[in-house]
């Protein structure tokens, strides 16, 4: 009698041991979405119990650039902290929140707590030696920098960029990226006449209510053409053929339109061309100070994600391309 009860007494114990490895052992893939900048963001969440495994994206229609570093890196430290309780990517708030989103939906449709672990220290951090040289440091990687940093390389420079947000672009890549560009061949195309470099000037400085430095303005005026077809032609940027748009204070439809409608075309394109030049993106690298000797500036000294102290070297130049629009406030700071 005594031996059957221990006999059932071990079947149960046994059941219950088989269930409970099973349920945390359990591998399963959940849909989820959120709603991120640009409508809904839809993911599959592969869990093994209570732990994240992988997350992938199905669905999105967010900016291409700015939503990478969510869905790379934002997605390790969710995976190694098994936590979606986790800072945005600044610059990419909106995106960041709905991703989140979409992964606690997954979590609370697979009816699953997630475990707690101890936060790993992240592997994606990039090694960077802590003084590097070159002969030219952009600093900024919006559409000025991109353009600065190209024309470097390509007359033979060692060049880099360092950037200090966690992705490249700038305004450029959030703006419109219409392109003022007088005498331009959609302007050919659609029977636009009488627009000049004279024309373009004349509006520039009247829209700023002649504060603009004439000698800068006619530099844009004069080589606004000109760039329009380097990115074109050496960047491939695809502009409308059959559109353009006149800004506000303009005297001609002149202003070139990227396909989409977007910054996006411009900085995903001069990104590839500096990816092709191999010119390295130091990204989340804040420029703090100009390095000054013998009255020239040598190089920058900047900070990585706010904490690693990191030089710069440049042998010939270091370019500001830090927009700020008319306070040039980041240049300021700089200088
Ligand atoms: C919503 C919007 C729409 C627009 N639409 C148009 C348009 O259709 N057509 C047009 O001609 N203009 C438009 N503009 C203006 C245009 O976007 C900007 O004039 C242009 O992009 C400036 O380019 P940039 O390379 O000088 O600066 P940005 O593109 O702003 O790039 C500067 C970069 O420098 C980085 N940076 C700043 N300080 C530091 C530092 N200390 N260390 C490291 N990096 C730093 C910034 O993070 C940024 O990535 C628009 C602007 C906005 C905001």
């Amino acid at each position: 009698m005594k031996k059957r009860w221990w006999g059932i007494i071990f079947t149960i114990v046994s059941i219950f041991f088989l269930t409970a490895c099973s349920a945390s052992d359990k591998s399963q893939t959940v849909n989820g979405t959120g709603t991120g900048k640009h409508g809904n963001i839809k993911v599959a969440v592969t869990f093994k119990g209570d732990s994240i495994k992988d997350i992938k994206v199905l669905k999105q229609n967010e900016n291409k650039v700015l939503s990478k570093p969510v869905y790379s890196q934002l997605k390790d430290t969710i995976v190694a902290k098994n936590s979606t309780g986790v800072d945005v990517v600044s610059g990419s708030t909106a995106t960041s929140k709905g991703y989140i989103a979409a992964v606690n939906d997954a979590v609370k449709k697979a009816g699953i707590s997630l475990k707690k672990v101890k936060a790993k220290t992240s592997t994606t951090e990039p090694k960077i030696a802590k003084t590097n040289n070159y002969d030219v440091v952009v600093v900024g990687s919006g559409g000025g920098g991109f353009a600065a940093a190209i024309e470097a390389k390509q007359a033979g420079k060692k060049v880099a960029i360092i950037e200090k947000m966690p992705t490249v672009g700038g305004n450029t890549l959030i703006s419109g990226g219409e392109m003022n560009a007088p005498g331009n061949w959609v302007q050919k195309r659609l029977g636009i006449k009488g627009d000049s470099v004279a024309s373009y000037y004349k509006d520039t400085m009247k829209g700023g209510d002649n504060l603009g430095d004439p000698a800068m303005v006619h530099i844009l005026a004069n080589n606004a053409l000109g760039s329009a077809k380097w990115l074109r032609d050496d960047i491939h940027v695809k502009f409308l053929n059959d559109q353009l748009f006149q800004f506000g204070g303009h005297s001609y439809k002149r202003a070139l339109i990227p396909v989409g409608h977007t910054g996006q075309e411009l900085v995903t394109k001069l990104n590839a061309k500096a990816k092709s030049l191999n010119i390295p993106i130091y990204v989340n690298m804040r420029a703090k100070s100009l390095i000054k000797k013998d009255g020239r500036i040598t190089g920058v000294k900047a900070q990585y994600q706010g904490k690693r102290n990191i030089t710069f070297k440049a042998k010939n130049a270091v370019i500001l391309t830090t927009g700020g629009f008319g306070s040039n406030g980041s240049v300021k700071n700089l200088v």
